[in-house]
């Protein structure tokens, strides 16, 4: 027998053609899928009590690929941390309890509140983040591995500076943070969604140009999107 959010989840799927099995839930502060089944987890060390979440907070990576991020995340040495990483494909990790003070926004403020780590849950998409153009005319990342051009936008930071190559996000994980993003905003009933450029302006660029922050901003908050369903 199919239970109800499982026949809510295919409806959608039938509708608006996204891939099964993505609708998340949270309970005990993990994150769930529909059927019941955890999102792969990953314990790191990297956490300091617990917290009362107020915000998200989208951070690119900066790494060579998810399982170097998540290593990076779950090293006592690297001495930092995030609740979830998101894959290119899609795939979701958590690396600690959704109220787990995580370390991922370092020194950082908004509005009245200092120290972000103690009021937000923290989300690492795999992404190169700024590129550097090369003599070719092609972009290669800071550790020098070339990007296809298909992958890449030119953009200045909305906080200044020289145009510059930005990774672009996939489709595939742009839905997946959907589905956590809109889990989360549900159970801890946030106040919005920020960026690591938001909360600590000239120290940080992330997620930067080629995050679509307003139109993800408006689903979190349940609004459409200006082009409509999507
Ligand atoms: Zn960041």
């Amino acid at each position: 027998m199919w239970d109800v959010p499982k026949w809510k989840t295919l409806i959608l799927d039938y509708l608006f053609g996204k891939a099964p099995g993505i609708d998340m839930k949270v309970i005990n502060n993990r994150l769930v899928r529909y059927d019941g089944t955890p999102v792969k987890y990953v314990q790191t060390p990297n956490t300091s009590g617990v917290i009362v979440p107020k915000y998200l907070v989208i951070h690119y990576g900066a790494n060579s690929s998810k399982d170097n991020l998540v290593k990076t995340l779950t090293s006592k040495i690297a001495k930092v941390s995030a609740q979830l990483v998101i894959g290119r494909d899609g795939e979701v990790v958590e690396l600690a309890d959704l109220n787990a003070k995580c370390w991922h926004a370092g020194q950082s403020e908004w509005k009245n509140l200092k120290g972000m780590n103690a009021y937000t849950i923290g989300i690492e998409l795999d992404n190169y983040g700024r590129l550097i153009k090369t003599a070719d005319g092609g972009w290669i990342t800071y550790f020098g591995k070339k990007v296809d051009p298909s992958e890449v936008i030119v953009a200045k930071h909305k906080l200044g500076g020289p145009m510059s190559g930005w990774h672009t996000y996939t489709e595939a994980q742009l839905d997946s943070l959907e589905e956590v993003g809109l889990a989360l905003f549900d159970h801890y009933k946030l106040e919005d969604v920020l960026g690591h450029e938001d909360i600590a302006p000239g120290r940080k660029s992330d997620p930067g140009p080629a995050f679509p922050m307003v139109s993800f901003r408006s689903k979190m908050h349940g609004r459409e999107s200006e082009d409509g369903l999507t």
